[in-house]
């Protein structure tokens, strides 16, 4: 593959900065200092190093973002943020993408990646892949409720839901509101929302905890987001 295609695949940067930094003469290809990006190399054999340092082909990468609240989970839009502006200019590629849809006011855990195969794994309904959700809701919810989330729940519009485990942490009479976790299996448009619409309540909050062994870590603020671990790929896949 071509040396700048290689650079920016191991996250130097964008093809205009790995442009940038061959010609200040920072990267060498077997201690040889190369300066043209269409030098051809090979990422199995070659040892391509930045400054010294050893560089390590990487053809898919994973971000672990806290999705704040007002940012669309797509990948580009006219006019609104997407999740994809979220990440720093260095991290940017064109490929990238969320995995499966946040709507705009819910926050939380968002995988962003390059890897399709990955993402359709995990949003597969034939995968069962646990989605975990922390929510507030206007309303009461009861064990009741739960029985008829653990069926599956009919919404409006007639579509049945696979069956989803509903967990009562914390109900408030005062106030008429329930704090819940509850656990999907499938990704349908508003599905949580709609769920609990489907039984008369409403959700006021919406935050995702959980996608398969990939937790949301609690370090990153709202909006912030770090590579995953070695580790955490590996368990993902
Ligand atoms: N269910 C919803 O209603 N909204 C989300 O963003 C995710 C799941």
């Amino acid at each position: 593959m071509r040396l700048d295609k290689f650079l920016s695949e191991t996250g130097l940067g964008t093809r205009k900065e790995v442009k940038f930094l061959l010609k200040k003469g920072g990267v060498t290809v077997n201690d040889v200092v190369k300066k043209d990006g269409k030098f051809h190399v090979n990422e199995e054999v070659d040892t391509i190093c930045f400054h010294g340092e050893k560089l390590h082909y990487q053809k898919f990468h994973y971000f672990l973002l806290n999705k704040p609240k007002g940012v669309l989970s797509a990948t580009e839009d006219k006019v609104q943020k997407t999740v994809i502006d979220l990440l720093d200019e260095h991290d940017f590629r064109s490929d990238l993408f969320p995995v499966g849809r946040l709507d705009k006011d819910t926050v939380g855990l968002l995988l962003i990646t390059n890897n399709g195969m990955l993402a359709h794994e995990l949003l597969s309904p034939k995968k069962h892949v646990e989605k975990e959700y922390f929510a507030k809701i206007k309303g009461i919810a009861t064990l009741d409720t739960a029985e008829k989330f653990a069926k599956g729940i009919t919404l409006e519009n007639k579509e049945a839901t696979l069956p989803a485990q509903l967990i009562i942490e914390k109900v408030d009479e005062t106030t008429h509101t329930s704090e819940i976790r509850i656990i999907l299996h499938e990704g349908k448009f508003h599905q949580i929302k709609r769920m609990f619409e489907a039984v008369g309540m409403k959700v006021i909050f919406l935050e995702r905890v959980r996608m398969g062994s990939l937790l949301l870590d609690e370090k990153l603020e709202r909006g912030e987001y770090r590579r995953l671990t070695g580790e955490e790929v590996e368990r993902l896949a």
